[in-house]
């Protein structure tokens, strides 16, 4: 069996990091990324590597940059040979009133969170196409199917990342290249972790009840979905079982979009 090569964005923390993890388990060679270079990020590529007995680096590359996207899949088939499955997960939070929203910080949003995406899915087509076979999973949002006030931004690329997941769906339908999206709730991360204080000051609540009441308030179960359910249902789109599912979202969501 030919060892296959998956690419995770943003994933030295967080969801991505669990798919990480995930994917190594399932026997992929992985190359991971952020926008920093600092010897942990390196680090971090060797613990996944000696947990799990395959291939893994890390590749600095900034989402932000449409170049830097491109050149992340350049080298993780320099590297390895190949991209057979695309993670794309890099994404960042803002929230404000969108009339007080700061330009620049939407301009981020939508690079990070959406844009990126489109550039790593053009880079890596090519190379799924000459090996003929290729999955595309894009880390989009419960709030890629609702809104929540105050997350102008965030809402608008979620929204665009299914948008952009059904359209190349369609142009690889025939390719045996499946594009999708997973829909996390909420899921206790760092980028989640850092709204906790906040939310505490502006609620008056303790940090239990906030979590349950404020920001589970939607998520039926009241539980935290977790990194290890996404990084789960990634390796079960990346499977042969998967084959005949594409252009569509799998919310873990705990029962959030249900309603
Ligand atoms: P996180 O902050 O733990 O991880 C974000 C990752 O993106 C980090 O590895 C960070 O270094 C990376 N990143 C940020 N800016 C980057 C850039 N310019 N270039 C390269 N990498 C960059 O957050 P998370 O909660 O794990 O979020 C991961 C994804 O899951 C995001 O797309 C987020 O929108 C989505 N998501 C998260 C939740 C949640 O509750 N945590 C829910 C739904 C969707």
């Amino acid at each position: 069996m030919t060892t296959k090569t998956a690419v995770v964005t943003g994933s030295n923390s967080g969801i991505g990091l669990g798919a990480a993890h995930a994917l190594a388990a399932a026997g992929y060679n992985v190359v991971i990324n952020s926008f920093s270079d600092r010897p942990e990020d390196h680090a971090l590529a060797r613990v996944i590597s000696e947990r799990h007995s395959v291939r893994v680096a890390y590749i600095k590359a900034d989402m932000s940059s449409g170049a830097e996207c491109r050149a992340l899949v350049e080298r993780t088939v320099d590297y390895f040979g190949s991209v057979d499955v695309l993670v794309n997960n890099a994404g960042i939070q803002f929230v404000a009133p969108v009339e007080e929203f700061p330009s620049e910080k939407w301009d981020a949003i939508i690079a990070i969170n959406l844009t990126s995406a489109f550039h790593t899915t053009a880079a890596a087509i090519p190379h799924m196409k000459s090996a003929g076979w290729g999955r595309i999973v894009n880390i989009a949002s419960a709030h890629g199917l609702r809104a929540s006030p105050f997350k102008s931004a965030y809402v608008a690329a979620k929204h665009g990342v299914l948008g952009l997941t059904k359209t190349v769906a369609l142009e690889l339908a025939e390719a045996h290249i499946t594009c999708n999206a997973i829909c996390p709730g909420y899921v206790l991360t760092p980028l989640v972790e850092a709204q906790i204080p906040d939310q505490m000051m502006a609620h008056n609540m303790d940090r239990e009840t906030v979590i349950r009441e404020v920001m589970l308030d939607k998520q039926a179960t009241k539980e935290f979905a977790t990194v290890e359910q996404i990084g789960a249902t990634v390796v079960f789109l990346a499977s042969d079982a998967a084959a005949q599912i594409t252009g569509t979202s799998i919310s873990v969501d705990g029962g959030w979009t249900a309603e």
